[in-house]
């Protein structure tokens, strides 16, 4: 099939070089003059099946600790980084039920995604900065409480969650500070650590050599329905020009939104906008492990730290967005970024030079109940793979394995039923 991928972030390369293995005519069309430019230029990097269990604690608890309401909704949206609100938020009965659901598939998808990741590096011998390990901090007893909960949840999933106190949390991260006395910690050794755009490069160096057709510094402007899609898409200074493909796959994040409505297809977004900070660590012959070995994440302020090369990059923030902006965003100001930074200064001091640091900023493309859409729009041949959220590494490995089998017309894989965009009607 000749079939047309819009935006080359990580969900876009991924159905691209996926849908050319299986033998497809794949263009790519993104308006950035390079792969993952936009959300995927410099997330954390982590992948972990482990993280869609309920490692947060309930709100109630959260505001026991804190001792004020308002503290508690602002932990609870820093807190929840990793695992979408709405997978575990408040309510009994069948929604606590659906939640439970949902959580089930966002662990079975991140599993399937993990394994793709470790297919493709080990079949391709992609060479990229990468680590394993993720140690999720437990700064206090709500938290500790939780992740007995989140633990046993975990292995009856036949998922590796290892408890660690403070000797074997000093064996796994020698350069952290961590006291004798320091609350246990749990340790997922199935994680993947990554630099993601290095990923996502190597990746697309593999479609092109699939034959892959990649237009950067082009804009989609309309998707037109018919029997078969049409795409107009233009170069600046270019006139438009028009395209017609069996198949258009939209991977393009919150500005999907902008093609689809046309079409009728609404999506609810709950954008949510993060920061990271990457920064060289020093080189010290006296103290080669002063930075992480792989990946640390607290699990109460939802901070992640991971190692990528010679570099640490350091990630966190969770601040709801409107889906539209205006303008573009203004750089993050010194008090929202002062966490990362003593994260960093207080979990590895001295490890990192400061100067020179990359700030950068992006809102993650949530949908309303957490989870991604990815399947048939509802309109001839137009595709989505779209709000991967807060674990776009796995989730684009995951949903390019299921859109192949869906466009191959093979029965739906049954991952793919929570996935379908036909729930967010
Ligand atoms: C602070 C932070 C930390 C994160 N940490 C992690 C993590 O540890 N692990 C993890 O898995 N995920 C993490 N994420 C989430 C991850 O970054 C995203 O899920 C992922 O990047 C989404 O990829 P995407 O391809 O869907 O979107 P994008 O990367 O945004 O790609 C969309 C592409 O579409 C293009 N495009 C849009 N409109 C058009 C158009 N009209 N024509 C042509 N091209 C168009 C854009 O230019 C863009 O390149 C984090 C995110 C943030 C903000």
């Amino acid at each position: 099939m000749k079939i047309a991928v819009i935006g080359a972030g990580m969900a876009g390369v991924a159905a691209a070089q996926a849908l050319a293995s299986d033998g497809h005519e794949v263009t790519v069309v993104e308006r950035r003059s390079s792969v993952a430019e936009e959300t995927s230029f410099a997330p954390a990097g982590i992948a972990a099946a482990g993280l869609a269990a309920p490692w947060l604690p309930a709100p109630s608890r959260l505001q026991a600790m804190s001792g004020s309401v308002d503290e508690a909704g602002r932990l609870r949206g820093i807190g929840a980084a990793f695992a979408a609100p709405s997978l575990f938020g408040k309510g009994d009965g069948p929604e606590a039920a659906r939640r439970a659901e949902r959580a089930l598939a966002l662990h079975g998808l991140l599993a399937l995604g993990v394994e793709r990741i470790d297919e493709l590096s080990r079949a391709l011998g992609l060479d990229f900065e990468r680590g394993d390990g993720l140690l999720l901090t437990l700064p206090d007893g709500a938290c500790a409480t939780q992740a007995e909960a989140a633990v046993a949840w975990l292995r009856e999933r036949g998922e590796a969650a290892e408890w660690a106190d403070a000797a074997r949390q000093r064996q796994l991260e020698p350069g952290r500070a961590v006291a004798d006395d320091a609350p246990r910690a749990v340790h997922l050794p199935n994680a993947r650590i990554g630099n993601t755009r290095e990923w996502t490069q190597l990746l697309r160096a593999h479609a092109q050599h699939l034959g892959v057709r990649f237009l950067f510094q082009h804009e989609v402007a309309a998707i037109s329905a018919g029997p078969r899609p049409t795409v107009s898409f233009a170069a600046a200074d270019e006139p438009a020009r028009a395209e017609t493909f069996d198949a258009v796959v939209v991977c393009a994040a919150l500005e999907s939104s902008r093609l689809l409505a046309p079409l009728g297809v609404k999506l609810p977004w709950k954008p949510i906008r993060g920061y990271s900070v990457t920064v060289a660590q020093h080189v010290r012959e006296a103290a080669p492990d002063s930075g992480p070995r792989a990946a640390l994440l607290d699990v109460r302020s939802g901070i992640s730290i991971s190692r990528l090369g010679a570099r640490v990059r350091v990630a966190g923030g969770h601040e709801s967005v409107p889906a539209t902006a205006a303008a573009p965003a203004a750089p993050p100001t010194r008090k929202a970024l002062q966490p990362l930074y003593d994260a960093v200064d207080n979990g590895f001091p001295g490890a990192v030079n400061w100067q020179q640091a990359q700030v950068w900023q992006a809102a993650r493309a949530a949908l309303a109940d957490g989870l991604p859409a990815v399947g048939a729009s509802g309109v001839p041949g137009v595709w989505l793979d779209v709000g991967h959220a807060h674990h776009g590494w796995a989730l684009s490995q995951a949903a390019a394995g299921l859109l192949c089998a869906m466009i191959a017309g093979e029965p739906a894989p049954p991952e793919a039923a929570a996935l379908a965009p036909q729930r967010l009607r």
